[in-house]
């Protein structure tokens, strides 16, 4: 007697379940139901088609090898995929794939079937049972382009993120990858992003989300069985921001999800913005299909802003702030904390706090003792490599020669310079110093100090060189 297609299924499932994980069964297996056998051609159902991308993906061996088992050698197996309709009232319709069968990678790349909304789909930022499609994108409305100041440090990224912003999904930055060091604005420039399109388009999908939290819910979504639930939600954005893919590494199977999820948009023209604390090409423990993705479009970098771009990061935090610090201590703020933003207004917010705390006025002299734990050098006494880089940046000579043997003019006035400031604004005595700057002995130092003393005198110039470097020694 004839087997039905229930029992040539249910066979195969005794045999798949024996070979994979108890959890993968319940997530991958249990949600399929044979359809039809038709001779020797076994028709499943699948809920979606990401279904059927990860069970050719991950299992068509297996699958393929319990086909056959059971039919014999000609045996194949079909898939109907159930396509969510948002318009349909009746039933949602299907379509039909052939099992790719011999094991190579997904054909994500040809599949022109869209996956469009369904009206129930859950939303994993909420409790689910959500009725309508209204995502809240999850931006904080205070990233915007408006106070994101524009220097050469962020140039390239903010342009492309303007254009992206103006034109989602239709310019050639599809991914636009943005990559720098901590706190240099990569999440504030990826919202600005998002929220000036929900400002212009309000009614495309727009979400933001941390790859950490992304990794998450999807572990989330395993445990309870709603990972179709999860990807549908994804699929059906029209742009996704994602901030720090980074921290991907290593997370092979979450990786799996957000390839397919970002095949799946990138082919339907919806954009994708990424952020990331490196270049693609150095990102590591990503695999290797889904960096190349993050290459496709642009990678923009943020760099460390220059001392003019903090100072008016600065003034703009004041000013929106509604609070006023006099220039000097402004300066003094971007001219010590320069490596980071979010260091620059952790600074300026700790002022503040303490001047409102004292009912105190914030000058200079106080600025500089409340910046003490955010300024490495302070506390630290400066050294004679310090006063060394310093004089040899301001006159433009290169480190080493100082040190060296040369009398070349400029040389000697760095040296004696520095050796002078060294006696100043160091504990070291003669000796130490004459030994530092190139193996001198104490009688070279007391010289040198003579001459700058002797020149300060006598030449105006010489006089103002030396205290813009004693200005800049006070700075740090
Ligand atoms: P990242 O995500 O790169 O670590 P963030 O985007 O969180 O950095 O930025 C840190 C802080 O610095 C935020 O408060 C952000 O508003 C601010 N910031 C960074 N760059 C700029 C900029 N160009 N203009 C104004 N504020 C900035
Ligand atoms: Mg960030």
């Amino acid at each position: 007697m004839e087997k039905t297609c229930t029992e040539v299924w249910n066979s195969c499932l005794q045999i798949i379940k024996d070979n994979i994980p108890n959890q993968s069964f319940k997530t991958w297996f249990e949600p399929i139901s044979a359809l039809k056998l038709e001779g020797k051609v076994l028709t499943i159902q699948v809920p979606s088609l990401f279904f059927y991308e990860w069970l050719e993906e991950h299992y068509v061996g297996l699958l393929r090898k319990t086909v056959k088992k059971q039919l014999g050698d000609e045996g194949r197996l079909e898939y109907n995929i159930v396509v969510d309709k948002s318009s349909s009232t009746g039933s949602p319709y299907t379509t039909n794939m052939p099992s790719n069968g011999n094991g190579a990678e997904a054909k994500t790349q040809s599949m022109p079937i869209p996956v469009s909304i369904n009206k129930d789909i859950k939303n994993p930022f909420i409790i689910p049972g959500l009725k309508k499609l209204n995502v809240d994108p999850q931006l904080n409305a205070n990233y915007t382009f408006d106070n994101y100041i524009e220097g050469d440090c962020n140039r390239l990224a903010r342009s492309a993120g303007y254009a992206v912003a103006a034109k989602p999904g239709g310019t050639s930055f599809n991914p636009l990858m943005i990559y720098g060091g901590v706190g240099l604005g990569k999440t504030h420039l990826a919202q600005a992003i998002g929220n000036e399109i929900k400002r212009n388009m309000p009614d495309k999908l727009v979400i933001y989300v941390s790859c950490e939290k992304f990794c998450q819910q999807f572990v989330d979504s395993l445990k309870n069985n709603t990972i179709n639930d999860f990807v549908n939600f994804y699929q059906a954005m029209d742009v996704i921001i994602m901030d720090d893919v980074h921290n991907f590494a290593g997370k092979e199977k979450t990786q799996d999800i957000f390839f397919h999820i970002f095949n799946h948009l990138h082919q339907s023209g919806k954009q994708v913005i990424l952020t990331s604390d490196k270049a693609p090409k150095d990102l590591a423990g990503l695999e290797e299909r889904l960096l190349s993705r993050f290459k496709w479009g642009l990678s923009a970098d943020l760099q460390v802003p220059d001392l003019e771009t903090r100072v008016a990061i600065l003034k703009k935090k004041m000013y929106a702030d509604g609070i006023e610090l006099p220039g000097e201590v402004v300066e003094y703020v971007a001219h010590n904390i320069d490596n980071n933003v979010r260091e620059l207004e952790g600074a300026m917010v700790s002022l503040l706090a303490q001047s409102t705390l004292n009912k105190k006025d914030i000058d200079l002299a106080l600025a500089k003792q409340m910046l003490k734990n955010f300024i490495k050098n302070t506390s630290k006494e400066i050294s004679m490599e310090y006063i060394q880089k310093l004089v040899c940046e301001y006159f433009e000579v290169p480190v080493d020669m100082v040190k060296s043997q040369t009398r070349k003019r400029e040389i000697v006035q760095a040296r004696q310079i520095s050796m002078y400031l060294s006696k100043s604004h160091t504990k070291s005595s003669l000796k130490t110093i004459g030994a530092f700057f190139g193996g001198r002995d104490h009688s070279t130092v007391i010289y040198a100090c003579q001459t700058v003393e002797d020149l300060i005198e006598t030449d105006k110039k010489f006089k103002a060189y030396v205290n813009d470097i004693q200005k800049k020694l006070k700075m740090s």
